[in-house]
C-alpha cells in the first residue's frame, strides 16, 4: 500500500493570501465603481533594469548560434557570476567569501526551504514569530515538528518578536541547534545592528549551533553602519549559512535568481560529534537535484554588477524606498507605531486591534489591501504588513484615502 508522508497533514491551510484575495474580489463585487489599491503582496512592479535586459538578450542570441550555444552549465552557477557576487557582495565590504562558496540557484524561496534537508530530524528549532512562513512550513514536512496547536507547533522554539523589544528576538533561553533569523525581515521590516548580529553568532558558537541568515532584503538597507551580510559579522564564517536573492534587488521576481553562500569552514555535527563541512553536505545536495539557472538569467545577473546595472538597481531600491518612506510617514502621523521601512521595503503597522478587523476596515473605509499580520504567526496578531511595492501614484493615492478615512473615524 502506497503511504503518504503523514507530517503534511499537521500543516495547516495556507489561507492568508487566499483569504485577502476573497475578501478583496467580495469587496469589488458590493461596490463595482470603487477602485482597489494593493499594497499587499511583495512582489515588485517596475521592469528589470536595462543593464539586464540588454545582457538578457544578448545570451538569448548566443544560444542562437552554434558556436556560442550552451548546453547544462555547472549546476552551482557559472563563474563569471559567482566571481562577481564574491567580490561586489562581499569582499567589498570585507566579508571573507570566496566564488567557490557561492550556490547559485533559482530561488531563495526554494534554498531557504531545501537547506534543512542536510540536516538531522531531531535536532531543535529556533524560528521567528512573525515570521516569513516558508521556513516553518518546509520542517513540518521534513517532521521536525508535533501537531499544530493553540497557534503553534509542537517542538519548535519560537523566537518571539515584539513591540518590546523592536521586533528582534532575544536568545533563546534553551540550548537550540538551529537558527533562523531574516534581516532586514520578512514581515516586519526590522532590522539588526552589528553588535546584536553579534551575539547570535556568539551564541551559536558556543552552543555549536547553525544559523540560516536570510538576506533577501540586503539591498534595501539604507544605514550603512548596518550589516547587510553575517558574515560582516567576526565568527560567522564558522556557524552561519546565509541567502540572497534578485528578486527585491533588481527586479528578478519573475526571471529567477538567487544564490546561497555556504563557507568551507561552516560545520555542522555528527550523532558521535565529528565535525563536518556543510559546504560539502550542501554541494552534493544542490548538485545532485538541482542542473543550474539557465545562461541567460545568469547573464542578466552579471550585469547587475556592471556599472550601469548597479545605478539602474539602486533607481529601483530608490523608486520603493521613496514609496515606503510616505507610508511610514503618513500612517505614524495618523498615531500608529510602525515598524520598518526605513532600511526595508516593508511597513509594520500596530493596528491596537484584531489583524484582520484592521484589513477590512482599510477596505471598506479606503479601498486599500494590506496583509494582516496575524497569517504570519501568534505575535503578528493585532498588526498589519504595507508593502511598498507599487506605483508611487498608487501610494499616494492609498495614504490620501486612509487619511480621509481614519480622520473621519
Ligand atoms: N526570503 C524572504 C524573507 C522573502 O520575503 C522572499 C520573497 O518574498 C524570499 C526569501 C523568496 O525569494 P525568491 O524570489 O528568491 O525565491
Amino acid at each position: 500500500m502506497i503511504r503518504i508522508n503523514e507530517n503534511y497533514l499537521k500543516l495547516q491551510a495556507s489561507y492568508l493570501f487566499s483569504e485577502i484575495g476573497k475578501r478583496a474580489n467580495a469587496f469589488q463585487e458590493a461596490h463595482p465603481e470603487r477602485e482597489i489599491i494593493r499594497l499587499g503582496i511583495g512582489d515588485v512592479t517596475r521592469p528589470l533594469p536595462e543593464a539586464c535586459i540588454k545582457a538578457f538578450h544578448r545570451a538569448v542570441d548566443e544560444m542562437a548560434e552554434i558556436k556560442s550555444f550552451r548546453g547544462y552549465g555547472p549546476e552551482q552557477g557559472y563563474d563569471f557570476l559567482r566571481e562577481k557576487i564574491a567580490q561586489v557582495d562581499f569582499q567589498s565590504r570585507g566579508a571573507d567569501i570566496s566564488a567557490d562558496e557561492i550556490f547559485v540557484s533559482d530561488g531563495a524561496k526554494c534554498d531557504t526551504g531545501n537547506i534543512q534537508e542536510i540536516l538531522a530530524t531531531d535536532i531543535t528549532i529556533a524560528i521567528p514569530d512573525p515570521v516569513y512562513p516558508v521556513y516553518l512550513a518546509t520542517n513540518v514536512m521534513a517532521g521536525r515538528t508535533g501537531s499544530f496547536n493553540s497557534g503553534r507547533y509542537e517542538g519548535i522554539v519560537y523566537l518571539e518578536g515584539t513591540l518590546e523589544n523592536g521586533f528582534i528576538p532575544e536568545l533563546p533561553a534553551e540550548k537550540v541547534d538551529l537558527i533562523y533569523l531574516c534581516f532586514p525581515n520578512n514581515p516586519t521590516g526590522a532590522t539588526i545592528t552589528k553588535s546584536q548580529l553579534q551575539t547570535w553568532v556568539d551564541y551559536a558558537r558556543e552552543n555549536k549551533a547553525l544559523i540560516l541568515y536570510d538576506a533577501a532584503y540586503d539591498a534595501f538597507i539604507q544605514d550603512d553602519s548596518l550589516p547587510r551580510s553575517i558574515y560582516e559579522i567576526e565568527g560567522a564564517r564558522e556557524v552561519a549559512i546565509e541567502f540572497r536573492s534578485f528578486s527585491k534587488k533588481a527586479g528578478f521576481t519573475g526571471t529567477r535568481c538567487a544564490f546561497t553562500v555556504v563557507p568551507k569552514t561552516c560545520v555542522a555535527y555528527t550523532g558521535g560529534g565529528e565535525s563536518v563541512a556543510v559546504h560539502d553536505l550542501w554541494y552534493r545536495r544542490h548538485t545532485t537535484k538541482f542542473n543550474g539557472v539557465s545562461y541567460p538569467v545568469q547573464r542578466a545577473a552579471e550585469a547587475v554588477y556592471s556599472d550601469d546595472g548597479m545605478a539602474q538597481s539602486k533607481v529601483l531600491i530608490d523608486y520603493y524606498m521613496k514609496n515606503a518612506a510616505l507610508i511610514r510617514s503618513e500612517i505614524a502621523g495618523l498615531g500608529y507605531e510602525c515598524i520598518g521601512g526605513e532600511n526595508s521595503p516593508y511597513i509594520w503597522v500596530d493596528g491596537r486591534m484584531d489583524s484582520w478587523a484592521f484589513f477590512d476596515m482599510l477596505l471598506e473605509k479606503a479601498g486599500v489591501v494590506c496583509t494582516p499580520g496575524a497569517g504570519f504567526g501568534r505575535c503578528g496578531e493585532g498588526y498589519i504588513r504595507i508593502s511598498a511595492f507599487n506605483h508611487y501614484e498608487n501610494v499616494e493615492k492609498a495614504m490620501q484615502r486612509i487619511k480621509q478615512a481614519l480622520v473621519l473615524e
